[in-house]
């Protein structure tokens, strides 16, 4: 698939089927992999933020997540072929996985949040196999554990909800440290998915 660049950071022009078949892939590579999804705002932000505009750069696929990105690309005469928000790919991994039985961990919003959107995906998709969630208010005495856990449970797809930029850097700084599985930034896709 082509690359369209917005602002310098170079958005993959993949439809949802695209992204997740991308991201399955991986997974039956045993890849390590990192995803994010960028709408304006993270677009904006990697303006200012250098380490951001470099996790960009080289992450695995940066999928166009909202209308601004789309918009961009109209100004430039380019057109993305559709619009994939974090919580329609997660939705679209979490019911995939529930059907190859991929080992899927949720990692961050409120205490509780992780675990009542894995109820309410369940309800919808199926068995998926969840091999653990943890609340994104972590100490830094408490990291290690998390990684430990993430990477001793054999997680093949980890959802990484600590909003952005935190999420995007935590995946850089930890990627090669969690077995090989694909990491995807979700912001508040927890949020709505509990609800
Ligand atoms: N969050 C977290 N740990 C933090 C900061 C935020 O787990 O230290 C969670 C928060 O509970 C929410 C998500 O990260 O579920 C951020 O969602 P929001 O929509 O605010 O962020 P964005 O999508 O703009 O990154």
């Amino acid at each position: 698939s082509s690359v369209i660049d917005i602002l310098s950071i170079p958005i993959r022009n993949v439809t949802l089927r695209e992204a997740g078949d991308f991201v399955f892939k991986c997974v039956e590579e045993g890849k390590v992999a990192s995803i994010a999804t960028a709408n304006a705002e993270m677009v904006m932000l990697a303006q200012e933020d250098r380490e951001l505009a470099d996790i960009l750069r080289h992450a695995d696929m940066v999928v166009p997540d909202g209308a601004g990105v789309l918009w961009a690309a109209e100004q430039q005469g380019k057109k993305f072929q559709e619009r994939v928000t974090g919580v329609d790919l997660a939705c679209s991994l979490l019911r995939e996985a529930a059907a190859r039985q991929t080992a899927v961990y949720l990692f961050g919003g409120a205490e509780g949040v992780a675990d009542q959107a894995v109820a309410n995906m369940k309800r919808l998709y199926g068995d998926i196999h969840i091999v653990g969630t943890h609340s994104g208010f972590f100490s830094a005495a408490e990291e290690q554990g998390i990684i430990d856990e993430i990477c001793s449970k054999g997680t093949q797809i980890l959802l990484v909800a600590l909003g952005v930029p935190k999420q995007e850097k935590w995946i850089r700084n930890h990627l090669y440290e969690l077995g090989p599985c694909v990491c995807m930034g979700v912001g508040g896709t927890f949020d709505v998915l509990s609800g």
